[in-house]
């Protein structure tokens, strides 16, 4: 069956065609600025070269009629005809409560969709809008949703729970949910099936590090912790978000610099993490090479990074009483030797011993450590589609 994969944000849509005989990339690409000028398509076909289309997308319909439309392209589509697509994976961000697993898209599952849309009032809403304009050009086709959240609600009360009036949890579900389960899902996976061991007996923590970042505590393969939570700007340090701060500060900035909820909303999102520690960039090949070239904020920034990641890799290994495999994934985790090797440096009383030769490696699987005694530590570059695609596959051929 070929599965079409649709990743919908409030401007730009993501989006894979693969054939589940084989798990084969046939299409993928990238709609930017929909709804604003210059509204393009970057579409790529195994085996072919890119082509870009660029016509106005006033909305996201007219956007995927045209993704559909270079599917099925004489020349640089991949399939014949529409109806070659069994059916449509669609990432959806925050499953609150409800949803514990993919589900089959249907007018019940919508409504909880909407219903969920308040706490991701950023995600949620495009990722609904995808759906929806999918529903009207493909009427007869069957679709998924496969949630951010789902992974992580096999966590316990006591990971999940925040130390503050319970009826906050009770009246508006205030409590840790967790992010790019997904990525901690499919990496965790692939490590078991790299160390040919049963998942069940496996401690593992996943990093998956990239402009937003989460760790997860996966034992026996199911999320027992993870770093973001009620929203995906708790935890780490990140590109633009803070991750953890104290709570008081908020109050503190907003009387000191007289700042409404939506500016201090912004500063925390998009003007904190190693952008605002740095002032330089959230991206960390420009801070690495700062840091090179002794930019000392630069330096500071990574440093803060790091010591985070370390803190919850610490933690994770505390929860499960010792780590069998440390995984890094993302653009950051699976690019940046330096981050790596950092994080992994001093660790070595949690039986952590990264090779700074194998080290070396970028964007690719690789094994990072030499020492067989110790645990593994992988590079595992994170295949959310895929993902997708097989959830999906499995809940339309049940
Ligand atoms: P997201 O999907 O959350 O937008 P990505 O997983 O694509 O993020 O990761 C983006 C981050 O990866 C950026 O901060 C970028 O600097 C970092 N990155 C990409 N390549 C490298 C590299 N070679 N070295 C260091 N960092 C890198």
């Amino acid at each position: 069956m070929k599965i079409l994969v649709i990743n919908c944000g409030s401007s730009s849509l993501k989006y894979q065609l693969l054939d589940m005989n084989g798990e084969k990339l046939l299409c993928k690409g990238l709609v930017e600025r929909i709804g604003i000028e210059g509204s393009r398509i970057k579409h790529d076909t195994t085996g072919k070269d890119r082509v870009i289309i660029e016509e106005p997308m006033e909305d996201h319909k007219r956007a995927l009629g045209l993704v559909l439309k270079a599917l099925v392209d004489e020349n640089h589509g991949a399939i014949k005809s529409m109806d070659e697509i069994g059916a449509v994976g669609h990432r959806v961000v925050h499953g609150g409560e409800t949803f514990s697993s993919s589900v089959v898209i249907d007018d019940e599952v919508m409504k909880v969709l909407y219903e969920c849309a308040e706490l991701a009032p950023l995600h949620n809403p495009p990722n609904i809008t995808g759906i929806e304009a999918c529903q009207e050009l493909m009427p007869s086709t069957p679709m998924v949703a496969v949630f951010d959240t789902a992974f992580h609600q096999t966590m316990d009360p006591e990971n999940y729970i925040y130390p503050i009036p319970f009826e906050y949890y009770e009246k508006y579900k205030i409590r840790r949910y967790g992010f790019h389960g997904t990525s901690h899902k499919y990496v965790s996976l692939r490590a078991a099936e790299l160390l040919d061991k049963d998942i069940k007996d496996l401690n593992i923590v996943t990093c998956h590090l990239g402009n937003g970042a989460s760790v997860c505590a996966v034992q026996g393969g199911k999320s027992i912790a993870t770093s973001m939570g009620f929203t995906p700007l708790e935890g780490l340090a990140m590109g633009t978000r803070s991750g953890d701060i104290d709570p008081a500060i908020i109050p503190f900035i907003m009387d000191k610099e007289g700042l409404t909820f939506d500016e201090v909303n912004e500063m925390l999102n998009k003007k904190s993490g190693v952008l605002g520690i740095s002032g330089l960039s959230s991206d960390f090949r420009d801070l690495e090479e700062a840091a090179e070239n002794g930019n000392k904020r630069a330096k500071l920034a990574l440093d803060v990074f790091v010591s985070r990641v370390k803190k919850y890799v610490g933690a994770y290994a505390a929860t499960m009483c010792g780590i069998d495999a440390l995984i890094f994934t993302a653009g950051i985790g699976e690019n940046s030797s330096y981050v790596r090797e950092k994080i992994c440096e001093g660790l070595e009383c949690l039986n952590i011993r990264i090779d700074s030769e194998l080290n070396k490696v970028r964007g690719e699987e690789a094994q990072l450590n030499k020492d067989l005694t110790s645990a593994s530590i992988f590079v595992i570059p994170t295949n959310e589609e895929l993902m997708i695609a097989r959830d999906t596959l499995e809940l339309v051929t049940k």
